[in-house]
């Protein structure tokens, strides 16, 4: 999608840490990280929303949370870690693309803002 940020760190329109890929989903650094570990987890297919979701998404959605648990042990998260995504205005989403954040290396408060 043209005008969709993460389309563009997805297409290597404009710059981010990666730190994982594959076919459908892509891992990026955090710009302004909230946690020790905090990376971005999202499809490369662009879903605005989780309401956009069609039934034929559901394999994406697990896809990102297997390379979630696969970099949990590659990163020797075993203490813990917090994956969590924002849906809309109130939910705190800011960009428009379906995206996981994870989030780790100390311990997190619960229940968040
Ligand atoms: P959300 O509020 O869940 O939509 O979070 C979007 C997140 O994307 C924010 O925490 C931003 O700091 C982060 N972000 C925005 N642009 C970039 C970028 N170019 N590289 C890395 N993270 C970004
Ligand atoms: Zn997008």
């Amino acid at each position: 999608m043209q005008d969709c940020i993460f389309c563009k760190i997805i297409n290597k329109e404009i710059p981010a840490e990666v730190v994982y890929e594959n076919e459908t989903v892509l891992v990026f650094k955090e710009i302004h990280p909230a946690a020790p570990v905090h990376l971005l987890l999202i499809p490369k297919k662009h879903i605005p929303t989780f309401f956009d979701l069609q039934q034929e998404d559901a394999g994406l959605l697990g896809d990102v949370q297997l390379v979630a648990a696969e970099l949990g042990r590659k990163l020797g998260l075993e203490k813990g870690f917090r994956l969590i995504s924002n849906c809309n205005q109130d939910g705190g989403q800011l960009v428009m693309h379906i995206h996981y954040h994870l989030m780790a290396g100390r311990p997190l408060h619960w229940p968040p803002g």
